[in-house]
C-alpha cells in the first residue's frame, strides 16, 4: 500500500497533534471505464480510469470544452457517467440517492470560477448559511467561522457585503464557503479563472494549505504557468481522455 507524509498542524482544524506520521492511504476518488456522453451527442469524456490517493493535490488541465468541469460535476454527483463507476472515498457516487447522495455532498467543498456567492449577504453569512441549513448549531458555527475567516485573511472584512470586495476576496470567501465544514475532499473548478497573478497565487496558496492539514484537493484550471510554478501531480484532459503525468 503506498503511503504519504502529512505533517500534523496544531493550528489546523482537523489534527491535533505536531508530529509527522506515516498514515497508509487508499483511494479518494476512483474513475473505472467511465464514458460520459451528453444528449447531443458530444462527449467529454471517453473510457477513462484514473485514481487519486487520499492527501493528493492534484491539477486536471486541458482546453476548453475538452472535458475539466464534466470530471468535477461526476465527482460530485451532479452528472453520472453514462458508462462505468465513479468511485468517492469507496462508494459508489451512482447508487446513492436523496439523504445518502446529500451526504456524501457535505464531505466535499466545492469552489467555482465565478464565486457564486449571494449579493445581500455579508461574507460571514455567505460563509455559514450552508452549515444553518444543514442544521448546525449557533455555537458551532461561531466556533468554525474565526478560523475559517482568519485562514482566507478575511477576519477583518466579515460584515462586508461581496460587492464590497475584489475578486480575489470574494474568490477567498468561496473557498471559505466550501471549507468551512471540513470536507475531506476540496474540488475547485477554473477556481483562478478570473483572477489576476497574484490573486491567483494566494488561492492556491491557501488550497496548497488545505492539502497540508489532510484534505485531498482536485483543481481544473489551463492556467499552464500556475501548474509549473507548483509541482504538483497534473492529469491532463485531451479527446476524451486522462493523461496523468
Ligand atoms: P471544460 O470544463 O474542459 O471546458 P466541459 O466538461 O464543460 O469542458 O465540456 C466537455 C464537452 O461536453 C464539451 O464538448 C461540451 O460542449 C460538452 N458538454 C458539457 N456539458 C454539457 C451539457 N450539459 N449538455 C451537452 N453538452 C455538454
Amino acid at each position: 500500500m503506498s503511503t504519504v507524509n502529512i505533517t500534523k498542524d496544531t493550528n489546523s482544524q482537523t489534527s491535533q497533534t505536531s508530529q509527522t506520521e506515516k498514515i497508509p492511504v487508499g483511494s479518494m476518488v476512483e474513475l473505472r471505464s467511465v464514458t460520459k456522453t451528453y444528449a447531443n451527442n458530444s462527449y467529454a469524456l471517453l473510457n477513462v480510469s484514473v485514481n487519486i490517493k487520499k492527501g493528493e493535490f492534484v491539477f486536471v488541465t486541458g482546453p476548453s470544452g475538452s472535458g475539466k468541469s464534466t470530471f468535477l460535476k461526476l465527482l460530485y454527483g451532479q452528472e453520472l457517467p453514462t458508462q462505468g463507476e465513479v468511485i468517492i472515498d469507496d462508494v459508489n457516487v451512482e447508487k446513492l440517492r436523496g439523504d445518502r447522495l446529500s451526504m456524501l455532498r457535505r464531505r466535499i467543498g466545492i469552489v467555482f470560477q465565478d464565486y457564486k456567492l449571494i449579493p445581500q449577504r455579508t461574507v460571514s453569512e455567505n460563509i455559514t448559511f450552508v452549515l444553518q441549513a444543514q442544521g448546525y448549531t449557533k455555537k458551532e458555527i461561531q466556533r468554525r467561522l474565526e478560523p475559517t475567516l482568519k485562514l482566507v485573511g478575511l477576519l477583518s472584512k466579515a460584515d462586508r457585503f461581496p460587492d464590497q470586495l475584489s475578486g480575489g476576496e470574494q474568490q477567498r470567501v468561496s473557498i471559505a464557503r466550501a471549507i468551512i465544514a471540513t470536507p475531506p475532499l476540496i474540488l475547485a473548478d477554473e477556481p483562478t479563472g478570473n483572477l489576476d497573478p497574484d490573486n491567483s497565487w494566494q488561492v492556491i496558496q491557501i488550497l496548497q494549505k488545505l492539502n497540508s492539514f489532510g484534505a485531498t484537493v482536485i483543481v481544473t484550471t489551463h492556467d499552464e504557468q500556475l501548474v509549473r510554478k507548483c509541482n504538483h501531480p497534473v492529469i491532463q484532459v485531451k479527446n476524451g481522455k486522462l493523461y496523468r503525468k
